[in-house]
């Protein structure tokens, strides 16, 4: 161990790009496929040589790409490369190997396919090194979806508890003559099975920590992901709309619940959650925008979950929808079609209520109402109804 207490931790990037990539389609290895202009291996190397406590940066790649990474480093400032092995762990080993002159404290080896990483991850996973006892730090996700093991028929053979289970992710990192003597020990044991540096460490009896990684920080592993990945790195957006439109009719009652806000009136309106007509409007025009399907989709009434519900619930869960695309409300629009009750006294509650419940800038959020002049349904007082409009800013789906 040679880090000194007085002088910061050297810390060296190993880039594994020897891989063949052949999942994704084409000719071209996946970390030399293009992405907001610039191959995939670029854009993860400028990650880490942005990275301030990164001193050096050396990539190991496949003796057939020599001229593949020329183009992609042409202009940094990188240690020359290194050619790998015939599997990822033996590229990873060379590139130790090929460090050992360098002598770093610490080395982070990060996937090539993962040019999305992030300065926080990466101070997150050196500060977990920097602690006493621990050789190795990774960047790790917890597992929220259930596990099923699939039979040779592909049916369910069990199911998995998913309580302490992790996803690895890179970058992975160890102190560099730890990890260095436990590749080198699983290689003169001829284990070649390991399919990441932690299960290397592991092997050693190495003490591994695990950080909180990102969701953004995926392996380009598909064709989507490459698109994906390419929206991200040019942050790229688009503007879409939806609409959404409902209709709730009267019943005997007491109050209507209008945008969240109970309205008391000598009627109410029917439904099987609290009919709350113009959130339901919201809803659909919500996931209308980022094509996520209907309100009847995500909360059928057949479901007795949603008995009486309040349908912030529903629009609570429509946000929650946007922020996992990535998406976010830049306005809603809402118009309120009845002769009665009036809407005027409770429109600031509504406003209010709905920026809430969607956690956004009441500036963003408009409630109107019209009446039909006596016309029709909602004219002679049978029901209300509701239009809505939602305007979002999503990451740009490209050509797909
Ligand atoms: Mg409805």
């Amino acid at each position: 161990m040679t880090t000194s207490v007085h002088s910061r931790p050297r810390t060296v990037a190993l880039i594994v790009a020897a891989g063949r990539g052949a999942r994704v389609g084409g000719d071209v290895p996946k970390q030399y496929r293009m992405a907001a202009g610039a191959p995939i291996l670029r854009h993860t190397v400028q990650a880490f040589l942005r990275h301030p406590a990164v001193a050096g940066v050396r990539v190991v790649i496949h003796p057939d790409d020599h001229d593949r990474y020329a183009g992609a480093s042409f202009g940094l400032d990188l240690l020359p490369p290194v050619h790998g092995g015939a599997t990822r762990q033996q590229s990873v080993l060379r590139g130790l190997e090929s460090l050992e002159a360098e002598a770093p404290d610490f080395v982070l080896i990060h996937d090539a396919a993962r040019p999305l990483v992030d300065p926080g991850l990466i101070d997150r996973v050196l500060a977990a090194l920097s602690s006493p006892g621990c050789a190795g730090a990774i960047a790790a996700l917890p597992m929220a979806d259930t596990l099923k093991r699939a039979d040779a028929a592909g049916r369910i053979g069990g199911t998995l508890g998913r309580d302490g289970l992790w996803r690895a992710q890179t970058p992975q990192g160890f102190r560099f003559e730890e990890i260095l003597a436990a590749h080198r020990r699983a290689g003169t044991e001829g284990r070649a099975d390991f399919t990441d540096d932690a299960a290397v460490a592991e092997a050693a009896g190495l003490a591994v920590a695990l950080v909180q990684g990102s969701e953004d920080n995926f392996k380009i592993t598909t064709e989507q992901d490459l698109a994906r990945a390419a929206a991200s790195l040019r942050g790229d957006t688009e503007t879409r709309t939806g609409t959404g439109f409902d209709v709730h009719a009267f019943e005997p009652g007491d109050a209507v619940m209008l945008c969240g806000v109970r309205v008391p009136f000598d009627r109410k309106l029917k439904g099987h959650s609290d009919a709350d007509v113009a959130i339901h409007a919201a809803v659909d025009a919500i996931l209308g925008a980022v094509g996520a399907g209907d309100i009847g989709a995500h909360f059928p009434p057949s479901d007795p979950r949603w008995r009486a519900a309040p349908s912030a619930l529903f629009l609570a869960r429509a946000a929650e929808i946007l922020a996992e695309r990535g998406a976010a409300l830049v306005n809603l629009d809402l118009t309120i079609i009845c002769e009665a009750p009036r809407i005027g006294p409770h429109r600031d509650a509504m406003i209010a209520r709905l920026a809430d419940i969607l956690a956004v800038k009441p500036s963003r959020i408009a409630v109107k109402a019209t009446t039909t002049e006596g016309l029709g349904f909602t004219g002679r007082g049978e029901g209300i109804a509701a239009h809505a409009v939602a305007t979002v800013k999503a990451p740009a789906t490209g050509g797909e």
